[in-house]
C-alpha cells in the first residue's frame, strides 16, 4: 500500500481528500464530535513535519443546491488551528481564482481548507473537469478520508488521475484498510460478527458475505424484528421491512447450510411508544402485543451475546442493539460495547465499523477499551461486503 510515508513533502503541496463530516450544533455551528478531524492529524502533521503545506478538501452534510451555511466548512477553521497550531487559511470557494491564489501563495507549514466540495453538483457526479481543476491547487494528491472511500466522487477518485506518481493514501485510509483486513483475512477464531440497527435492507448484503467468514452472527437491533416476522412471530409494532422477509428467511437457511451460528434476540425490551417515557416490558421478540414495539433486546439476549463475544477472538460490530439514544433502551448495546471491552483485555481483536455503533461505544466510554474504531460506515460495510472501493482503486491503478 502506498502512503505518505514513501513520499517527502519538503516544499510540497498536499492535496488531501480528508473527511471532515463532522456534526455541528443546529444553532451555534460549534463542533459537536471532532474525532474525524483528530483522525487525521497525523497525516497532517507528518506533511507539515516534512516541510510542505496541505490543502485539505472535504465535503460536509448534504448540501441540495449550492452553498448553505450550515453545511460551510468555514465552521471548522479555528478548531483546526487549535488542534494544529498553524495558521489555517479558508478558501470561500473550493475552486476558483480565491482558491487558486491561497493555495499558490501558501508556505511550507501552513494549511489551506477549501470550502465544501459538495456545493458543486460535479462532486457527487465525478465530474472530470471539476477534479482537473481541483487537481490544479496541489503537487501530490492524498486520499485520507476512508468514509468516501466507496463513492466515485471527483474528489474522492476521479481526480487521481491527474497525479501519475505523485497519489497515496494518508495514514487514515492505511490504518483502516489494515484494521479491516485483520478481520477478513487470516482471522482468529472464533469470528463473531454483531450486525444492528434499523435498517435491514442496509445489512442484508453484508450479513451474506460474512456468511462465507464469521463463525457466528449475533443480530440486534431493529432490524431483528424483518427476520422475526420472517420466521412468523408476532412483532406489534416493531420496525419491519415487508420486502426483505423472504431474504431474511434465505439468509437464515443458508447460516443453516454452511454451519453458522446466527443469532436472534431471544427477548426484547418493548415499549407503547418511540419515547423514552414510554411504559416498558420484556417479552420474547417472537411474542410483541400489538399496540408495542420492540426498541431494545432482552436481558437473556444481552447475556446470550455477551457470552458469545467473551468466547471470540475476532469481532465486529457494526449497529446498536437498540435506540441507544435514549436510556429506557440503551441497556443491549451498553452490554455489548462492554462485553467487546472484555474481550479485548483478554486479547481479542475487536473491530467497531459504521457511524452509530462508533457514537454508541463513545456514550459509554469504552473506545480506548476496543482494538479499533473505523471513521467509516458505507465503505467499511461495502469493504465487507467485498467490493472494491473506488477511492481505493483510484490510487493502486
Ligand atoms: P442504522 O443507521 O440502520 O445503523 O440504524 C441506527 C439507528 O437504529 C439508531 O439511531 C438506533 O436508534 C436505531 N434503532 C436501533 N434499534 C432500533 C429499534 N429496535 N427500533 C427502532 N430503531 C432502532
Amino acid at each position: 500500500m502506498i502512503t505518505i510515508d514513501q513520499f517527502s513533502f519538503t516544499n510540497k503541496k498536499a492535496l488531501i481528500r480528508v473527511d471532515f463530516n463532522v456534526p455541528l450544533d443546529k444553532q451555534t455551528f460549534a463542533i459537536t464530535d471532532d474525532s474525524r478531524m483528530t483522525a487525521t492529524l497525523p497525516t497532517i502533521k507528518k506533511i507539515l513535519a516534512d516541510g510542505g503545506s496541505c490543502i485539505l478538501m472535504s465535503h460536509l452534510g448534504r448540501p441540495k443546491e449550492g452553498p448553505e451555511e450550515k453545511y460551510s466548512l468555514k465552521h471548522l477553521v479555528s478548531h483546526l488551528e487549535e488542534l494544529t497550531k498553524v495558521k489555517v487559511y479558508f478558501a470561500s470557494d473550493c475552486i476558483g481564482s480565491e482558491a487558486s491564489e491561497l493555495a499558490a501563495n501558501l508556505k511550507p507549514n501552513e494549511i489551506l481548507l477549501l470550502e465544501n466540495l459538495r456545493f458543486y453538483k460535479e462532486e457527487e457526479k465525478g465530474d472530470l473537469e471539476f477534479a482537473k481543476k481541483l487537481s490544479t491547487l496541489g503537487d501530490i494528491y492524498v486520499n485520507d478520508a476512508f468514509g468516501t472511500a466507496h463513492r466515485a466522487h471527483a474528489s474522492t477518485a476521479i481526480i487521481a488521475q491527474f497525479f501519475p506518481g505523485n497519489k497515496c493514501f494518508g495514514y487514515v485510509m492505511a490504518n483502516e484498510v489494515a484494521n479491516a483486513d485483520k478481520v477478513m483475512k487470516n482471522t482468529a477464531r472464533p469470528f463473531t460478527a454483531i450486525t444492528g440497527g434499523a435498517k435491514v435492507s442496509d445489512k442484508l448484503l453484508i450479513i451474506e458475505n460474512l456468511l462465507n467468514v464469521a463463525d457466528n452472527i449475533l443480530i440486534g437491533g431493529g432490524m431483528a424484528y424483518t427476520f422475526m416476522k420472517a420466521m412468523g412471530g408476532n412483532i406489534g409494532n416493531s420496525l419491519c421491512e415487508n420486502d426483505r422477509l423472504d431474504l431474511c428467511l434465505q439468509l437464515i437457511q443458508k447460516a443453516k447450510n454452511k454451519g453458522v451460528n446466527l443469532m436472534l434476540p431471544i427477548d426484547s425490551i418493548i415499549a407503547d411508544k418511540f419515547d423514552n417515557e414510554a411504559q416498558l416490558q420484556t417479552t420474547e421478540s417472537n411474542n410483541i402485543p400489538d399496540g408495542w414495539m420492540g426498541l431494545d433486546i432482552g436481558p437473556k439476549a444481552s447475556e446470550a451475546y455477551s457470552k458469545c463475544i467473551l468466547e471470540s477472538k475476532t469481532i465486529l460490530w457494526n449497529g446498536p442493539m437498540g435506540v441507544f439514544e435514549m436510556s429506557s433502551f440503551e441497556k443491549g448495546t451498553k452490554a455489548v460495547a462492554e462485553a467487546l471491552a472484555i474481550a479485548t483485555e483478554k486479547g481479542a481483536f475487536t473491530l467497531i465499523g459504521g457511524g452509530d455503533s462508533a457514537a454508541a461505544i463513545n456514550k459509554f466510554g469504552y473506545e480506548h477499551k476496543v482494538s479499533y474504531v473505523s471513521t467509516g460506515g458505507g465503505a467499511l460495510l461495502e469493504y465487507f461486503e467485498g467490493k472494491t472501493l473506488p477511492g481505493i482503486a483510484a490510487i493502486l491503478n
